[in-house]
């Protein structure tokens, strides 16, 4: 049997590819309460023209929406990527209990590989951290995906492509 955590990985997975699918850097995020999904949410900052719109920040909206309450006291988050400084800042306003990611980010991953925000023992909150599940399955998600935009770059071969995609992560 699969355990829980292998399991709501793999369904932050499927939400990942739903942003691909829109064109988006696939990332995505399930959020769940006693054992149950409450929301999901996928990375579309370019579709809703809004810096904000990672995964992480969907479905803490989504599950805030829908349980009533800005605190989700209680609540776990499983995003396949490192979230950013501004995702975890807005993991500890909403008091989740736990968070689980999958691939390290060591360009933005506020949660160790460049600061780790969940550690700082001063702040009003703490909510409790694990990294690396389905880490290899999270990552090569990533770099299926940038495979596939440099060859579709490259047959278009415009150089703003290429220094788009050089600041995406
Ligand atoms: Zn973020």
């Amino acid at each position: 049997m699969l355990d829980q955590d292998t399991i709501f990985m793999r369904q932050a997975l499927d939400q990942g590819h739903n942003a691909w699918t829109l064109g988006e850097v696939p990332v995505g995020a399930v959020l769940i309460r006693d054992g149950k999904v409450v929301a999901t949410g996928f990375n579309q900052p370019i579709g809703t023209h809004d810096p904000t719109a990672h995964a992480e920040i969907m479905a803490l909206r989504a599950a805030a929406e829908s349980l009533g309450n800005y605190r989700l006291t209680g609540c776990e988050l499983y995003v396949t990527l490192e979230p950013c400084a501004m995702c975890v800042g807005a993991m500890l306003h909403a008091r989740l209990k736990r968070v689980v990611f999958g691939a390290f980010d060591p360009k933005t991953g506020a949660a160790g590989s460049v600061v780790n925000l969940f550690s700082e023992a001063q702040l009003n909150h703490q909510t409790e951290v694990q990294g690396g599940v389905l880490a290899e399955a999270c990552g090569q998600m990533l770099k299926d995906f940038f495979t596939e935009r440099r060859k579709n770059a490259k047959n278009n071969r415009t150089e703003e492509d290429s220094d788009l995609m050089e600041d995406e992560l």
